[in-house]
């Protein structure tokens, strides 16, 4: 029996790796974006609409089996926003579109919203409520459910117990409660506000001219400066229009921050974060609530680009230049320029914001197509902070620290001021040498060295997570006197609580910090003046803001000078101006010093005073004379497998091929800067054109006859293309 006469036929997007859709028999004509479970081989996928199939279905279509009508279809300009991912950055319709959906929507089965009831204060409510309750939080609630009723999830935000309470007042009659959601947006309510400075009303008011329409606007603000508080004056106007905005941020451990800021602001305005720490059901509800526009702001790292936001009206980048908005694996975009593509879409305006803006936007503004905007003077009126080099090749050095850092952390302590002692490297020694033979702890499955972390006594790849016990002798020699080489976090710590026994020391790396309550109990510790020293890696360069830090200490960031990364320049010299801003916030003059074999760089001079737009002139000129982004676009072929030999066969046969074909230039195979990860050797091409155009027709062309090329050299083969490659 067929369970449809009917011979409807749609093409449906599934999450498999393959460059088409596939057509079904259809119960009736479905919508474009209805989720559907299909068969597939021998299982049931969920899929997605994407047209109408051929006319008269072959006999050999399956049918679609369930028709998920539990939420409406997915909206087209969401699936315009996955259409052009797919097309730009040339990854399988079916692949993006489930990239995009939240972990839970992509499964095969009905989403059942979680019931949100909704809590409304009764008249005797509003009569006892004010006298009953001393618990600030919760007067707190009770203060916003006197403005407008409040569902759960809402509730919940404001006070994390919000379900046992309430229930509570619903006993005492205080509350009752309604089963569905009613859609309404609450007219906007504003928690106090400072007023601006003179700098940020012009800032404010250069935004208000680009209120309406597309535009993309460069908000390059010193650290300090009041960024943050401009966002929140255009997002206030925009949500009283009633629309939504979409707010991004590079860390997901900067969120609950900006969350709280943005609550208080705006504390009646229903608000997601969307980011990948979230469990499953949570992401799903937060991302159904902005598409239902149950939510009108929404938070979240990069993944929150693919929000569907039917009334978006604005979208804001904070830290433009922060390399976390690019995708590393699976469909490698730039939530950074899918964004702005998403405000030319909509014809809306976008802000980036950044106190070190990247190249490739400076390159934008300079050609006219952003607009700059700029805020040059901390909101505070606290000066920038002194920025000092100590040449370590003339001073004696105790684990890595000059006698001037020592001096300068004393005299900070003495002054009870906290300090901050930089260094980009976790674990108590990036190296463990052995002085007789020069043998140095390598890991057996990459490029790479083992690290020493000291309180596991382990010996762990930073790479791809292998570990092992620390050797009793050498391997090679048998020495028994091995050695760490070079400082990490664990061993500065260790040495500052030798040099300053009654100091109150932190260490704040990716082993500190893994859990979700780290950031709340450092932040908490160090507004209560319970921190003397803090030690800590690149986490603490971005965003968050210590009030109190008056010192910095920057110790081994030479490395980064040497590299072969083109972007290796900009990175340092962006996170140095990050973490240099760090110091001396409120009203206090901070001191930052810089410990280098190499005082002359022109990346440190130009850090001495405090010369951003010189050096990355400086930077733009060098890319634009030696042809690298932005000044030309690129498209990179990765490929992996247990033999480097494999790798580079695959990839030359394609340069042997390709490399007379079209306007783009194409390097020959070369090996990955990191050969060896996990086991696998990895080498890649490089193709690089003057015009996008160029380089787009020549991958366009290659991309379909790339899985044929690579099922030549077996399944341990693997690869993969990025357009626009963070490196090459
Ligand atoms: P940014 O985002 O540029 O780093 P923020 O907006 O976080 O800067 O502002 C830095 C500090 O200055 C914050 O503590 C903020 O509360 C304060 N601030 C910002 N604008 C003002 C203002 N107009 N008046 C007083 N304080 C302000
Ligand atoms: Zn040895
Ligand atoms: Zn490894």
């Amino acid at each position: 029996m067929t369970l449809f006469d009917t011979p409807y036929t749609v093409q449906v997007a599934l999450d498999v790796p393959l460059d088409r859709c596939f057509d079904y028999i259809a119960p009736a004509p479905l919508p474009i974006g209805q989720r559907v479970v299909v068969p597939f081989g021998p299982r049931q996928l969920c899929g997605v609409v994407m047209g109408a199939g051929s006319l008269e279905p072959p006999a050999k279509l399956r049918p679609i089996q369930t028709v998920l009508d539990d939420l409406p279809p997915l909206p087209t300009a969401w699936l315009d926003l996955v259409k052009f991912a797919s097309d730009y950055y040339l990854y399988p319709l079916g692949a993006t579109l489930f990239t995009a959906l939240p972990t839970r929507l992509r499964q095969p089965k009905a989403w059942q919203a979680k019931t949100d009831p909704i809590y409304r204060l009764t008249e005797a409510g509003k009569l006892s409520a004010h006298c009953s309750t001393r618990a600030p939080r919760q007067q707190a609630l009770l203060d916003v459910l006197r403005q407008q009723p409040l569902s759960l999830s809402h509730a919940k935000q404001h006070y994390p117990t919000a379900a046992k309470l309430l229930e509570k007042w619903r006993g005492q009659g205080w509350v009752s409660v309604e089963d569905t959601a009613t859609g309404e947006i609450p007219p906007l309510a504003l928690g106090p506000q400072p007023p601006l400075t003179t700098a940020q009303t012009e800032v404010v008011q250069a935004l208000q001219q680009t209120a309406t329409g597309f535009s993309v606007t460069l908000l390059h603000g010193i650290t300090g400066s009041g960024k943050t508080e401009v966002y929140l004056r255009r997002i206030a106007e925009v949500l009283a229009q009633g629309k939504q905005v979409l707010v991004l941020v590079p860390e997901i451990s900067l969120t609950p921050q900006l969350e709280a800021r943005f609550r208080h602001r705006f504390p009646h305005t229903p608000m997601v974060s969307l980011h990948s720490q979230l469990a499953e059901g949570e992401r799903a509800q937060a991302w159904v609530a902005a598409w239902q526009q149950q939510a009108q702001l929404v938070i979240g790292t990069r993944l929150a680009v693919f929000t569907p936001l039917p009334a978006l009206g604005l979208i804001v980048i904070d830290e433009e230049h922060d390399s976390s908005f690019k995708q590393q694996e699976g469909l490698r975009y730039s939530a950074r320029d899918l964004a702005v593509w998403r405000a030319r879409q909509t014809q809306i305006p976008i802000v980036l914001g950044s106190a070190t803006p990247s190249l490739e936007t400076l390159a934008n503004v300079q050609s006219g197509r952003y607009r700059y905007l700029a805020l040059n003077q901390r909101a505070s009126g606290a000066p920038l902070p002194t920025v000092q080099l100590v040449d370590v090749r003339q001073q004696p050095l105790d684990a890595g620290l000059s006698p001037p850092a020592l001096a300068a952390i004393n005299h900070r302590l003495q002054q009870h001021e906290l300090s901050l002692v930089y260094v980009n490297r976790r674990g108590y020694a990036p190296a463990l040498a052995c002085g007789e033979c020069g043998w140095l702890a390598a890991c057996p499955c990459c490029s790479a060295r083992l690290v020493w972390h000291k309180p596991q006594q382990r010996l762990r790849c930073h790479h791809c997570g292998h570990q092992q016990r620390i050797p009793p002798a050498c391997p090679s020699c048998g020495n028994v006197d091995l050695r760490p080489l070079g400082q990490g976090t664990q061993r500065l710590e260790e040495v500052l609580q030798q040099h300053f026994p009654s100091a109150r020391i932190a260490r704040i790396d990716r082993d500190t910090m893994q859990r979700k309550s780290g950031w709340d109990e450092l932040l908490g510790k160090i507004a209560r003046h319970e921190l003397d020293i803090l030690v800590g890696t690149q986490m603490l360069a971005k965003g968050h803001d210590f009030p109190a830090l008056s010192l910095v200490v920057v110790l081994n960031a030479d490395g980064a000078l040497y590299s072969a990364s083109y972007r290796a320049s900009e990175t340092l010299f962006a996170e140095l101006t990050q973490v240099a801003g760090r110091a001396g916030r409120a009203n206090k003059r901070g001191e930052v010093l810089i410990q280098t074999q190499l005082p002359q760089d022109r990346l440190y001079q130009a850090l001495v005073k405090h010369d951003f737009q010189g050096y990355t002139q400086h930077l733009l000129q060098e890319r634009q004379q030696l042809g690298w982004p932005p000044y030309c676009y690129q498209a990179l072929l990765r490929a992996e497998a247990p033999q480097l030999a494999t790798a580079l066969a695959f990839l030359e046969q394609i340069y042997q091929d390709w490399h007379t074909q079209g306007e783009a230039y194409l390097f020959p195979p070369q090996p990955a800067a990191m050969t060896r990860l996990a086991n696998r050797e990895r080498a890649h091409l490089l193709w690089q054109a003057e015009h996008r155009n160029q380089l787009r027709t020549v991958m366009q062309a290659l991309r379909p006859h790339l899985a044929q090329y690579a099922r030549a050299y077996g399944q341990g083969l693997r690869w993969s293309l990025e357009i626009d490659p963070w490196e090459a």
